[in-house]
């Protein structure tokens, strides 16, 4: 059964029962809220027994959400006695929300199957999922891990206008849905589980993951990217408490407000875009004196009457009381330095590639990603590298999914020659 959302006359009553209470902070806007929905009702499935697992949109309970202190959502918060036990923000695993319930749950022994799969692809984004497309439509007995819900980074997303054949636009979340029937539709299965370490090099390669071990003949890498963090210090700290990476996420929380939106790439500009329509001033603070993005953002930045400029500037610190209150810059070509009070620091510095699990076993380039080239193969035989997580140009849907159909080609000749 899905978690159901209750009101504040409920999440009163539930919280002074005796069983513990996981409540979901969320609002219909929030990207993020969606893409763990999934996880969530899962959880509230399988743990029915040992836990309340419910949602609060915060939307309908605005009062309730204030009273709970909530800054970024989703928030998830555990009640035991009447009392907030713990909090975890936007979790990036369903792993990472039974961690934080763990010591409600019983340990259960680690689970092993022996069965060897032609392919498993780890991640289910875009990438991930058409390689199962192709993968599943060939005969191979295919199987994906994802750790959260199908889409990754696309499902984040309202709206993709640059995926052809959908000329209105579609919801990222919803081309994610269709992906993984699409993929399930010819066979292919999905676990949903964390992969924490695999070996690579032997020809029948070992996934261990926190929903057991699992073999594959190949192994296709999809594991996507995620925001770059600033590296100023108390960063982590102040992550939900005024620093915050995604401006469709988390923006309306910051309606009236001024906010600081740090980079110069196509993201940082179209997060100051997104955040100039909600909050009262946007300042854009990026280390050079032009910006990287695009042409097309240029225009509509200069003519936003509550966006500010701080070129050649660098974060060097950010001030706070409890939460965010300021961010001091320094001008890297003066040397001199101001404090810019504000109320919240959307970080846009570009994204890092999730390529740990490869970590030491194939060749990485000097940011991080995996080497592959347009075959999408890696340093080791049967491993491909599809999507964001490998070296390539240009990182979209449009060519995560061209890298899905090439890793199953190559992999077909591989098994093949086996
Ligand atoms: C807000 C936003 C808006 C965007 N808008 C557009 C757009 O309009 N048009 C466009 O073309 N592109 C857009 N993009 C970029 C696009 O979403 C990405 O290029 C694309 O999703 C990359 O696909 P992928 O399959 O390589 O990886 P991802 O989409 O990142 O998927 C990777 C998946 O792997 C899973 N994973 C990672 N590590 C593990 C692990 N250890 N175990 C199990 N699972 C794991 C993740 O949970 C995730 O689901 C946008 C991105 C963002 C963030």
């Amino acid at each position: 059964m899905a978690a159901v959302n209750i009101n504040q006359e409920q999440f009163n009553r539930l919280i002074a029962g005796e069983k513990p209470v996981l409540v979901d902070f969320w609002a219909p806007w929030c990207t993020y809220c969606r893409r763990i929905s999934d996880a969530y009702d899962r959880i509230a499935q399988e743990y029915a027994d040992r836990l309340e697992v419910v949602k609060v949109n915060i939307d309908d309970n605005e009062a309730l959400a204030i009273q709970e202190k909530i800054e970024i959502i989703p928030t998830l918060v555990i009640y035991r006695g009447g009392k907030a036990a713990a909090s975890i923000v936007a979790p990036e695993s369903k792993a990472m929300i039974e961690g934080f319930i763990g010591d409600l749950l019983p340990q259960e022994e680690e689970k092993e199957s022996r069965q060897v799969h032609d392919m498993v692809i780890v991640g289910g984004g875009p990438g991930g999922y058409t390689a199962a497309l192709y993968a599943a439509r060939s005969g191979l007995d295919t199987l994906v891990i994802e750790k959260l819900s199908a889409g990754g980074q696309m499902a984040q997303t309202h709206q993709i206008d640059n995926y052809p054949g959908f000329e209105e636009g579609i919801d990222g979340y919803e081309l994610a849905g269709r992906m993984q029937r699409q993929a399930h539709r010819f066979g292919a299965k999905t676990v949903y589980a964390e992969v924490d370490r695999i070996d690579l090099a032997p020809d029948v390669k070992r996934l261990e993951t926190s929903e057991g071990i699992f073999y594959g003949k190949t192994v296709v890498l999809a594991m996507g990217a995620s925001p770059r963090p600033l590296g100023v210090e108390k960063e982590q700290e102040l992550t939900g408490r005024g620093v915050a990476y995604c401006a469709a996420c988390d923006g309306m929380m910051y309606k009236g407000k001024t906010v600081v939106v740090v980079g110069g790439g196509n993201s940082a500009a179209a997060d100051a875009m997104i955040l100039s329509r909600i909050a009262k001033k946007v300042i854009l603070v990026h280390r050079r004196d032009t910006l990287r993005a695009t042409k097309v953002y240029h225009d509509p930045l200069k003519k936003a009457e509550n966006i500010e400029f701080r070129w050649n500037s660098v974060v060097k610190e950010i001030e706070h009381d409890d939460r965010v209150t300021g961010v001091r810059l320094k001008n890297v070509v003066s040397g001199e330095e101001e404090t810019v009070a504000c109320d919240g620091v959307f970080v846009s510095v570009g994204r890092k590639p999730a390529s740990q699990l490869a970590q030491g076993q194939l060749e990485l380039d000097e940011s991080g990603y995996i080497a592959a080239d347009e075959t999408t193969q890696t340093s080791l035989p049967g491993v491909y590298a599809v999507g964001d997580v490998r070296t390539k140009a240009l990182r979209q849907v449009v060519t995560a999914v061209a890298d899905g159909a090439m890793a199953v080609h190559m992999a077909e000749e591989y098994l093949a020659g086996k």
